[in-house]
């Protein structure tokens, strides 16, 4: 392996999968180094990070925030910045190579976007990104050295399936899914669960906004959106199956019919590690995967009659344009609806689907096109729901 360390800026480090990524790196001190850590508000938390890792720079998004990070550090050579041009920039660095994207939400389109035109490997994790820009993306990467990685544990599952293999030869990508924690509700049950209901996921700890999503299956709409980006393969040949014991990530069906899957704890270190050490395997000091304590793993169909945001993101790859852009920021405004009380989890679904028909699809939208259409969905969707009862 390359002797020189592996120089990695983590933007959102002071959430799930930047902690996550941050114990990696103290896993292999040799190989890796935290150059720059970001975060949107958890100040302390930053500063407390940048004491252990020793970063070059820190970012915090609030611009607020910046005296105060200034003053935890006052004793330390690191440079400190804040707002979102700040995170931008911070990604073209010459002493960083790896860009881990983890913060949440369309925040991600931006730097990751600066990251590709400065040939940075990027590590993604977050979705939202290809969610909403992914055409504009794909053709970037076109144009520059940067390659991604994926982290997301399913399509870190289909990258390694492919892996020595014809990617033309690929029949079909199988998504699994948990399913979340409404898999076995009726949808008249569905009609009354809450936040708290659906902020408890049965087999993965992580951030607020994907727990949710993960209950209203838009994170595995999402992901298979994410799919198509990744791994050029259209809608139809991507299969969504509900797997609640989470231990098949993902999968690749081949033209000669076998299935290629990977299995593993559901334990985001896992893929963050094969990311970050690609294409090497790192030997993990973690409990591995014991299939003799499962038992029996299990396959269905999802329901996308009791989960609509499921065939919402299908008819949004289908529809192309900036409809996955629109969809992604209507479901922003009704996630955080819901974590306020301001709207029902079973309500969510139909205010996404009002402002998907409230607002016209653009063709191969540059980046001020998605930036303009990403506000005026989101301004779209708040109005929607002051006025109507969702
Ligand atoms: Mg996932």
């Amino acid at each position: 392996m390359n002797t020189e360390k592996r120089k990695i800026a983590i933007l959102g480090s002071t959430g799930s999968i930047g902690t996550q990524t941050l114990d990696i790196i103290a896993e292999y001190p040799d190989l890796f180094e935290a150059t720059v850590l970001t975060a949107r508000t958890q100040v302390d938390a930053l500063a407390a990070q940048a004491r252990k890792f020793r970063p070059h720079m820190v970012v915090i998004a609030q611009p607020e925030l910046e005296s105060r990070l200034r003053a935890l550090l006052r004793d330390l050579p690191i440079e400190v910045a804040s707002g979102p041009e700040a995170i931008e920039r911070c990604v073209t660095r010459e002493d960083i190579d790896t860009v881990v994207t983890a913060m949440v939400g369309y925040s991600g389109l931006a730097p990751t976007l600066r990251a590709i035109d400065h040939d940075k490997l990027i590590a993604l994790a977050n979705k939202e990104t290809l969610v909403v820009g992914g055409e504009l993306i794909e053709r970037k990467l076109r144009e520059s050295r940067s390659h991604i990685i994926p982290v997301d544990s399913e399509h870190s599952a289909i990258f390694q399936c492919l892996e020595g293999e014809d990617s033309r030869l690929a029949h079909k990508i199988i998504l699994t899914a948990s399913g979340g924690p409404f898999r076995t509700l009726s949808k008249e049950q569905l009609n009354e669960v809450t936040v708290e209901d659906a902020l408890r996921h049965p087999n993965w700890s992580m951030g607020a906004k994907v727990t949710i999503d993960s209950a209203s299956m838009m994170n595995k709409g999402f992901e298979m959106i994410e799919a198509h980006w990744l791994f050029g393969c259209p809608s139809g040949q991507i299969e969504v199956v509900v797997h609640p014991q989470s231990i098949v990530h993902s999968m690749v069906q081949f033209k000669d019919g076998s299935i290629k899957a990977q299995l593993g704890v559901p334990d985001m270190h896992l893929p963050i590690r094969y990311a970050l050490g690609y294409p090497q395997r790192l030997p993990s000091t973690q409990p591995y995967l014991q299939l003799k304590q499962y038992g029996k793993l299990t396959f269905e169909a999802p329901d996308m009659e009791k989960f609509p945001l499921l065939r919402m993101a299908f008819e949004a790859i289908d529809a192309g344009g900036t409809a996955p852009c629109i969809l992604n920021a209507a479901n922003e405004i009704a996630v955080a609806a819901l974590l306020e009380k301001r709207i029902q989890f079973a309500g969510m679904p139909g205010l996404v689907a009002a402002t998907l028909d409230a607002i016209p699809i653009t063709a191969k939208p540059d980046y001020e096109t998605l930036i303009a259409v990403n506000a005026e969905a989101r301004a779209k969707a708040s109005a929607l729901l002051s006025s109507l009862q969702f």
